[in-house]
């Protein structure tokens, strides 16, 4: 029986989330999933997130929780930043200071090891959610970090 409903909606817990796929639909392109410039050059200067809606399921959660405990970390090889940055604060309320971004997502799982050793040194690892819709991400999670993982679809089955 999962037990991560009930760890994301403890006050004191520390989230993680995704963003291309887990705070978006990932829905960029007209006819695609992935904008149909996506993988050229004319791609970075093309801002997907100008026209992104919020997650109603994901928004009730962030606006019910501590913000100075939720986060962001996102692959970002496009050069778009600053444009993710602003739809997250946009949308849901979390400040653009609270984004990270990586060219690997190989490297995400050091990058949350780090923030949370500086962040909040003392948490037990239990009170740290990893949330994204990348399966090998997830799996890298689970194996790299002591924290636990959720896939965002979790919203949907509680809608
Ligand atoms: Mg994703």
């Amino acid at each position: 029986m999962s037990e991560i409903w009930e760890i994301l909606h403890r006050p004191d817990t520390v989230v993680f989330f995704d963003i291309d796929g887990t705070l978006t639909s990932y829905n960029y392109g007209k006819h695609h999933a992935h904008h149909e410039l996506d993988g050229k050059p004319e791609f970075r200067d093309v801002n997907i997130y100008a026209d992104c809606k919020r997650l109603k399921p994901l928004y009730d959660y962030i606006s019910g929780h501590d913000v100075n405990r939720l986060f962001c970390i996102s692959r970002e090889p496009h050069g778009h930043e600053e444009w993710k940055s602003e739809m997250v604060e946009r949308l849901y309320g979390i400040p653009a200071s609270h984004c990270f971004y990586t060219l690997e997502a190989r490297e995400k799982p050091q990058i949350v090891m780090n923030k949370v050793k500086e962040l909040f040194p003392d948490i037990s690892p239990e009170s740290v959610v990893l949330m994204d819709d990348n399966d090998d991400t997830l799996g890298m999670y689970m194996t790299q970090t002591p924290f636990c993982t959720a896939h965002p679809m979790l919203f949907m089955e509680k809608m």
